[in-house]
């Protein structure tokens, strides 16, 4: 190896998991602070479990709860179609043209 150029390596660093399991292994570092081991990941427990350790779920529901809370303020599709049905019931009629003349009549000069 050429001097001088290595990290000080420590062969039993000491692991510690978010779980409280402590293991040792051969590092740079000589102690790793981790969120998950063998001991508590869910491919090896073969159990589900929810590993929120940046709060991300929280957040995601804070965000999801205030987009319903807006929803529920908004008016939906039927209701606006109904209203424009109405506005247009109870909007004068339009003068009737002939069929056949595609353009309005142009004002008399
Ligand atoms: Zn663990």
């Amino acid at each position: 190896m050429k001097p001088e150029i290595h990290p000080k390596y420590y062969p039993d660093a000491k692991v510690i998991c978010a779980c409280g399991r402590t293991f040792t292994v051969g590092s740079t570092m000589p102690e790793l602070h981790v969120e998950i081991c063998s001991n508590c990941h869910p491919f090896y427990t073969g159990k589900q479990k929810l590993l929120d350790t940046a709060r991300r779920v929280e957040r995601f529901e804070a965000r999801a709860g205030k987009q319903t809370v807006a929803a529920a303020g908004r008016k939906g599709r039927k209701v606006k179609k109904e209203r424009a049905a109405a506005r247009k019931a109870t909007k004068k009629p339009k003068l009737e043209r002939e069929p056949g003349l595609s353009k309005p009549p142009a004002a008399s000069s």
